[in-house]
Formats: C-alpha cells, sequence, structure tokens
C-alpha cells in the first residue's frame, strides 16, 4: 500500500534529503533537518504521490489518506503532549505547501490553524498572554480566507488600517487584546458577508481545507504559468507539510526571521539576514515594520540603531549561528534559513539552496572550491550559464523602480538609455553631437546599420529573435528590445505611442534587452565587471568541455571583444554584414542591380579591396585560429534600394537612368526572399560573385601569413546548399581561383571547402554532400525557419500566442527543437560522418549560444560551437556543463 504521509520530529524523521521528488524540496530539507538533530517543530510531510493521486481521481484522496493524517497528528501529539482540536492541551499547526522545485508565490503559507472561538481562548490562558492569542486568530483567519476561500487580503487589510486609524494605533503590536477581540469580530462578519456562510470553526474541517487548498493551488493559473516558465512538469505535483506551530509573536522574548549564509548579491561570506520581534513570517516579508540586523557586524555597517540578534538575544543567536556553518557544510551550498525564536527558545522552519545573482554565484563557487567544501567540477556546474549575462553588459540596477510602457522580446541583452529618434541618420547626427540614442523602428533593415551602430540600443516594433535587428544588435553587443507589438510608431508625425503616452523625437527611454522591458525615463544601471572569480570559472570549465567555442564575427571590433572572451576561432563570418555601410552598400547595389555580367563584374571590383582588407584584418586578429568565411548569403531584398534618394544614389553611381533601376529593382522583387534567390543560388547565377570573395579570401591569406608568419587556414563556406551539385559547382570556382591566386604569389595555401546544413535536403542528403564538402556547419536558424515552414522575421506575431496557449512551449528559434529539427541535425550530422570519417561539425545558428541546445549539441557529438562575441563565455560554460552530463550518462 502506499504510504502517503511522512513523519518528522525530535531527532529522527521518516524521510530525508534524497526524497525531493516524493517530499518536494521543503519537507526532504525539514526531514533532512531532523535527521541532524536540528530544532524543528515536529510534523508530516503528505506525499507529491497523493497530490497526483487527488487529481488522477477526480479531485479526492485516497482511502487510507484519513487514517494516516490522523496518526500523524497523534505522532505530533505524542512528541508536544498536545492534541489537535483539543482546548486542554492545544495544539496549533502551520500548513505549508512544497513542490520538488521552489515555486515562490504560488501558494502561501497557513499559519495558526486550530484556532476557532473557543480554542483562541484556551491558547490565551495557556500563554498567559491573551493579546498574542487574538492576534494570531486574527492572523488565522485573515491568512485562511485568503488562501483557502479566496477572499481578497486587501479587504481584511482595509478593516484593520480603518481600526488602527480609529484607536490611533501606528503598528499592530500597539492593539491591546480588546481591540484586537474586536478587529476579530468584524473579520468574521467580512468573511459570512462575502461567502455568506460562517468562518469555519471545526479545526479537522479546516485541516482538510488547507489540504486541499494546497493540492488545488497546484494547478491554479499562476502556478502553471509559473511552471512553464521554468519548465517545471505539471506531473512532479506539490507536497503538503504540516507542522506544530511555534510562536514568534509570543512577546519580547520571541522573534521571526530570515537569513542567508552568505550574502546573496555579492557572495561575500558574512551571514546576512533579519528579523523582527514579536512577530509572526509574514511580517517580515510585509515590510509593514522595519526589520532588525542578526549580527552586529551587520547593524553597524548598515548603521541602525536598533540592537541586532546577536545583542539582543546572544544564546538564540549562538545556536543560530552554529546551525547556519553545521547546514552549509552539510548541504555544501549557501543556504536561505527561516526560523522563530519562541520565547529564547530557536526553532528552525526551513533550509534550502538560496537564490542569488549571478555575481554571488561566481564568487560562491569559487570560494567553496577554494575552501574544499565543493570540487571545481561541482563549481562550474553551479553556474546558469544565461545568468552571465548579468555580468557581460550593463545592466538595469535591480534596485531601481521600473515604469514598464512596453514589453517585446528580449533579443540582444543589456540596457541602455537614450533620446529616441526614428531614423537612422537621425541617429548618427545625434551621435556626432554627443547624444545618447535610442533607435526606434518599426523594423530594420541593411539601410539602419549605421543608425545602430551610433544608437546605444535598438527597438522595434516588429521582427522576431532572428530578425534583422535582433541578429545584428546581438552581433555587434548592443542591447535590443525587437516586436514590442503594442507599441505604435508613427514616422511620419516622428512619435511612438504606448500605454496611451505619446513619446517624440528626443524624449528618454530605456530598453532591458534582457527582458524585453521597454521603460520610461532613465533608469539608474550597473556596469559590467568581469571579476576574477569570472575568470577563474571560466579557466575550469575550459579545462572540462570538448567542444571548441567560436564566434560568428565580421567586423574587427567583434572579432576582438570574442577573442578577448575566449572566442577560439570565427565559425561565421556573415560577408553580407560586411556591406551595410556608406559606399560600400552603394556598391554592394550596383552590384546586385546589374543588369550584365560586365556591369557586376565592374562593381566587383570596387568590392574586392574592401572585401580583401576585411578578411586580412580578420585573419590577424585570429591569427593561428580557424576562419569560416560564408560566400554572400543576403536576402535580396536586405540589399534593394528603398527610397527614391536611394534610387537615384545608385543610378548616379552606376551612370544608369532612374528608370531604368526602378525597372530593375522591380524585376528582383520577390514575394518570399527568404526562400527566394539567396545563399549559394547566388553563386550559382552569378559565379563571378564567388569568384571574387574566394579572389579575396586567398590574397589576405597569402598576406596575413606573410604578416604573422603563420599559415592561415581559411574555410570557406557555401551557404544554403540542397543538392550536391550546387555545391561541386561553387567549389569547382573556389578552387580555380584557389589555383589561381597561388600561381600568381606562388605562396601554396591550405584551406576547407565546406557547407552549410541548413535545409532539410542538405540534412537527408548530408552522405552524399560530404562527398565533396569537407566540414559541415548547422545553420539551425534557416533549418529551423524550413523545417516548421515559419518565417523568422514573421514568427514572432503568432509564437508567443502558441506558447500562451500550450501549443509549443519554446520558441523553436531561441532553443533547438530537439525532437524535429535535432532529428535532421542528427540525421545530417551521422550520414556527414559516414561518408567522410573526422568531417568537422559545427553549428553556428542563434542555438550555438543557447545553454539547452549547447547540450544537444554535446550529445550528438559535434566539434564546435559559434555564437555572437557577448554569448562566448556562456557558450564555454555551457560546453563544459555539457561535457560533464554526457560523461555522467555513458559511466
Ligand atoms: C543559419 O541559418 O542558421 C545561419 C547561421 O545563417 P543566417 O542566420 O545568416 O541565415
Ligand atoms: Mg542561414
Amino acid at each position: 500500500m502506499a504510504k502517503w504521509v511522512y513523519t518528522f520530529g525530535d531527532g529522527t524523521a521518516e524521510g530525508g534529503a534524497g526524497d525531493r521528488s516524493l517530499l518536494g524540496g521543503k519537507g526532504a530539507n525539514l526531514a533532512e533537518m531532523c535527521n541532524l538533530g536540528l530544532p524543528v517543530p515536529p510534523g508530516f510531510t503528505i506525499t507529491t504521490e497523493a497530490c497526483n493521486w487527488y487529481y488522477a481521481n477526480g479531485q479526492t484522496f485516497p482511502d487510507s489518506f484519513e487514517a494516516d493524517v490522523t496518526a500523524a497528528l497523534d505522532h505530533i501529539a505524542a512528541l508536544t503532549g498536545r492534541r489537535f482540536g483539543d482546548p486542554e492541551k492545544l495544539l496549533l499547526v502551520s500548513v505549508r505547501s512544497g513542490a520538488r522545485a521552489s515555486m515562490p508565490g504560488m501558494m502561501d503559507t497557513v499559519l495558526n490553524l486550530g484556532l476557532n472561538d473557543a480554542t483562541v481562548e484556551a491558547l490565551a490562558a495557556d500563554s498567559g498572554d491573551a493579546r498574542f492569542a487574538y492576534d494570531s486568530y486574527r492572523r488565522f483567519i485573515q491568512m485562511y480566507s485568503n488562501v483557502v476561500m479566496d477572499l481578497d487580503h486587501e479587504a481584511f487589510e482595509e478593516i484593520l488600517e480603518e481600526e488602527k486609524a480609529r484607536l490611533g494605533h501606528d503598528l499592530d503590536t500597539a492593539l491591546s487584546a480588546a481591540e484586537w477581540q474586536h478587529v476579530i469580530g468584524l473579520y468574521k462578519a467580512k468573511v459570512e458577508e462575502e461567502l455568506g456562510k460562517p468562518f469555519p470553526q471545526d479545526p479537522h474541517d479546516q485541516l482538510w481545507g488547507a489540504i486541499g487548498a494546497v493540492f488545488s493551488s497546484w494547478m491554479n493559473p499562476r502556478a502553471i504559468t509559473y511552471r512553464r516558465l521554468h519548465n517545471i512538469p505539471a506531473s512532479w505535483g506539490t507536497a503538503v507539510n504540516v507542522q506544530a506551530m511555534v510562536f514568534g509573536n509570543m512577546g519580547e522574548t520571541s522573534a521571526t526571521g530570515v537569513a542567508f549564509t552568505r550574502n546573496p548579491s555579492t557572495g561575500e561570506k558574512v551571514l546576512y539576514g533579519e528579523f523582527l520581534v514579536n512577530a509572526q513570517g509574514e511580517d517580515v516579508v510585509a515590510g509593514i515594520r522595519t526589520p532588525q540586523n542578526i549580527t552586529e557586524q551587520a547593524r553597524i555597517a548598515a548603521g541602525s540603531d536598533k540592537p541586532s540578534l546577536q545583542k539582543l538575544m546572544p544564546d538564540a543567536f549562538a545556536s543560530f549561528m552554529a546551525i547556519s556553518e553545521r547546514l552549509e557544510n552539510h548541504y555544501r551550498d549557501m543556504q536561505d534559513l527561516e526560523f522563530t525564536i519562541e520565547r529564547g527558545k530557536l526553532w528552525m522552519l526551513q533550509t534550502r539552496s538560496g537564490k542569488r545573482t549571478a555575481k554571488a554565484a561566481l564568487k560562491i563557487a569559487v570560494d567553496m572550491a577554494a575552501e574544499g567544501l565543493i570540487s571545481k567540477e561541482e563549481a562550474v556546474a553551479r553556474i546558469d550559464p544565461a545568468s552571465l549575462d548579468q555580468l557581460l553588459h550593463p545592466t538595469i540596477d535591480p534596485k531601481a523602480e521600473r515604469n514598464v510602457i512596453s514589453v517585446g522580446l528580449p533579443a540582444s541583452p543589456g540596457a541602455a538609455t537614450g533620446e529616441i529618434v526614428f531614423s537612422s541618420d537621425e541617429a548618427e547626427e545625434m551621435r556626432a553631437i554627443g547624444k545618447k540614442v535610442i533607435l526606434v523602428r518599426v523594423e530594420t533593415s541593411p539601410e539602419d546599420i549605421h543608425g545602430m551602430h551610433a544608437a546605444e540600443g535598438i527597438l522595434t516594433a516588429r521582427g522576431g529573435m532572428t530578425s534583422h535587428a535582433a541578429v545584428v544588435a546581438r552581433g555587434m553587443g548592443k542591447p535590443c528590445v525587437s516586436g514590442a507589438g503594442s507599441l505604435r510608431i508613427d514616422y511620419k508625425a516622428g512619435t511612438m505611442s504606448a500605454l496611451g503616452t505619446t513619446f517624440r523625437k528626443g524624449d528618454i527611454v530605456t530598453i532591458d534587452g534582457s527582458t524585453g522591458q521597454v521603460l520610461k525615463g532613465s533608469v539608474a544601471m550597473l556596469q559590467p565587471e568581469l571579476s576574477g572569480d569570472f575568470a577563474s570559472i571560466m579557466e575550469w570549465a575550459d579545462a572540462i568541455r570538448r567542444m571548441t567555442v567560436r564566434t560568428n564575427a565580421e567586423t574587427p571590433a567583434d572579432a576582438r571583444m570574442a577573442r578577448s572572451f575566449g572566442a577560439e576561432g570565427i565559425g561565421l563570418c556573415r560577408t553580407e554584414h560586411m556591406f551595410f555601410e556608406g559606399e560600400r552598400v552603394v556598391a554592394m547595389r550596383e552590384m546586385i542591380l546589374s543588369d550584365t555580367e560586365k556591369e557586376r563584374r565592374a562593381a566587383l571590383d570596387l568590392l574586392l579591396p574592401m572585401q580583401r582588407s576585411d578578411f586580412l584584418e580578420l585573419f590577424e586578429i585570429m591569427a593561428g585560429l580557424p576562419v569560416t568565411i560564408r560566400l554572400l548569403d543576403p536576402p535580396l531584398h536586405e540589399f534593394l534600394p528603398k527610397t527614391e534618394e536611394e534610387i537615384e544614389e545608385v543610378a548616379t553611381a552606376m551612370d544608369v537612368s532612374v528608370d531604368r533601376l526602378r525597372q530593375r529593382t522591380e524585376t528582383l522583387h520577390e514575394f518570399n526572399p527568404m526562400l527566394g534567390h539567396r545563399g549559394c543560388r547566388l553563386a550559382v547565377t552569378y559565379p563571378e560573385i564567388a569568384e571574387m570573395q574566394a579572389r579575396a579570401i586567398f590574397e589576405a591569406a597569402v598576406e596575413a601569413g606573410k604578416r604573422t608568419g603563420s599559415p592561415v587556414v581559411p574555410e570557406i563556406m557555401v551557404p544554403l546548399v540542397g543538392l550536391k551539385e550546387e555545391f561541386d559547382f561553387v567549389k569547382a570556382r573556389i578552387d580555380a581561383v584557389a589555383r589561381n591566386v597561388m600561381d600568381e604569389t606562388g605562396v601554396e595555401v591550405e584551406y576547407l571547402t565546406g557547407t552549410m546544413i541548413e535545409l532539410p535536403r542538405a540534412a537527408l542528403r548530408a552522405d552524399v554532400i560530404a562527398e565533396s564538402a569537407e566540414f559541415f556547419s548547422f545553420g539551425t536558424n534557416d533549418l529551423t525557419q524550413t523545417t516548421f515552414g515559419i518565417s523568422r522575421d514573421d514568427a514572432a506575431s503568432f509564437l508567443e500566442v502558441y506558447r500562451q496557449k500550450g501549443v509549443m512551449e519554446q520558441d523553436p528559434f531561441v532553443s533547438i527543437d530537439v525532437e524535429g529539427v535535432g532529428e535532421l541535425v542528427r540525421i545530417g550530422a551521422e550520414k556527414g560522418r559516414g561518408a567522410r570519417a573526422g568531417i568537422k561539425l559545427g553549428i553556428c545558428g542563434e542555438h550555438g549560444g543557447d545553454p539547452a541546445s549547447i547540450h544537444f549539441c554535446e550529445e550528438v557529438g559535434l566539434d564546435y560551437i559559434s555564437c555572437s562575441p557577448f554569448r562566448v563565455p556562456i557558450a564555454r560554460l555551457a560546453a563544459a556543463q555539457a561535457a560533464v552530463k554526457s560523461a555522467r550518462k555513458s559511466s
């Protein structure tokens, strides 16, 4: 028969720390603290299996359940000499939820359960403190009505505030027993008025009501949303903890508090916490009274004149400090503790691993490794890679007030403040006169590159996580919020409106690219800081990981930054991004809009020296490290001139009429540019483009080899290949140019020619393609787009609804869809290896910087991952964690 209830108390427990899935985090740790002999009020935990049974059986309880709970109440009675519902020997309990993973705010706690009109008198007599008894009773009515009977907390707060005002009291603690009695009367009347029935008086009814409420809370919308956001399966269920009450509100020798064993914001090894005298847990959180410091050291540092716990209750303080240290050593992690002191005696109510900032996480991990508490491998495993973002960009001070006007996608991390401008030219002009600006566009296009460069951050109303704005901003390391759909942008009027407020050019906003929030005005920021601890963890991670980490970079600035973040080469140089700016975009347009090969060659001649010098610089920066250069792959619409001025500019440069150019532009118009004339299709139709690029690469390689003294081995990558024939066609051109350059210069250059696998057909035919291709790089941006048939640029408008409606858990452009897109990657990798043993395999889509996707890459056995410069440290750490995980799996 299933065991639904586990008891604990007085130095023993039926469960322990290992029973987290059955007893929930709180229950397992309460049991563990008992096993350690720590002072924990006795109680019992109802298992998560009981919760699952409850849902599987039409929200009913199992047969033996009531008897089990009664037996467990007897267990508490045996240990305390008190009996639930017995006014002679009154036992009150607390009821708390506790899932396997901590889910703060899912369900509040019910304290003082068992009180009613009769037992409150017993409590008064028993404690010799009537004021305390009535205070406890009114708290219970308030909490129970709110948590179990769903009445608004505010309604009771209002009653209390009115009474305090009427009586002239500032603090709750000033109310006398009689005054609380009066408040209780008002509370009970409120309950009856709202629910049409009196407040439940039978303690057993109260208990079963609370147990049912905890179980039901598992399926409330708040909990469902929380689980969705944190990937917690509904099948885990929640446990319920029922525990004998101890009272922090039993007068001046009683108190309640919370503490972290180390500082959760800096990681410093000092106890950090606060407490309130004569109070219950919720008072600390409610912020009505200012809590006091626990240690003298903290009190002095805070300049507080209220006595510390150390001073006020030295004995309880000494036991608490000893227990804190013991728990931290036992769990080998920073603990978040809750305690109550009842008439001088300390009771522990909770311990769990404490939440911390990224900075604190690094310091704690490094310190604990130095203290010998954990290994370096464990230290590496303890850091959440995504949290490193907090350290790599200026971020909004968590203490700052946020006036949110809209929310979009967190497209590129970091925060930026500036005056809003609506065009890239304006951005440049303002920048030139020393102003900081946020570029606000409906969406961005290559014409906006100069504006994006000039701006502190980019905000768009449309576009997803792999839209132009998002990809380019990430590459630049600039904060970006994309797809903020509630913004109304009116270029003509020069306004942006949100939530009924209209913002004009020059008005200040702040964007938070880490959360997607758009805020009014400027907000206090914290600057990035690469501390020593950060470096240590990175070094330890590097020693563990198997995959190499490269970067996606095309500008020298990005390449340098990526190297400083530890990139081991370039995995993707998007050459089209090298033509977004100034003169180059005009030459690029000339090339695209040329009618004849002759015209095109003339335009290409202009582009060649620019490309060569770009590559030379990249080769020099990456001296000795691999550099993968991808041949041109622009969806053409990104480069076509749009405004009349742009058309005129290109017509003049090409010396053709505006009309002819307009006509040519119209001919090139595509309905589906993302699936149109791009990638290797461009090289097949206009081989001279690929030839120019190959020439630039080989000439630069020869020159860089001479300058650096070490030969450069370029990796040339052909994009958007579906057919082996496409690849062969382009490779033949590359090989011919290579031969020519080598003959001209008399220098032999070793090089590799490979392809991106970014179309389902390429993955399915990878064995055939690998006969010619010397490496593969999985382009999972396009592979996701083409596998799902969802446009990368238009996905944001409906994917969020998919997520909200539970149709799709994750945006597949953010975290790889392992089952579908991942399957194609797996097939591609296996087939590639089958045809060419040891073929070099990498990934360069946005997934290369996403920790969950990196775990998948490790599983498939890719050789390297490549991501935008700012994600390099995240990728290094995630790759190490993935290596540890897969080593564990195979051992
Ligand atoms: C890809 O498709 O995954 C890729 C890296 O190429 P791009 O994003 O430039 O299309
Ligand atoms: Mg692609």
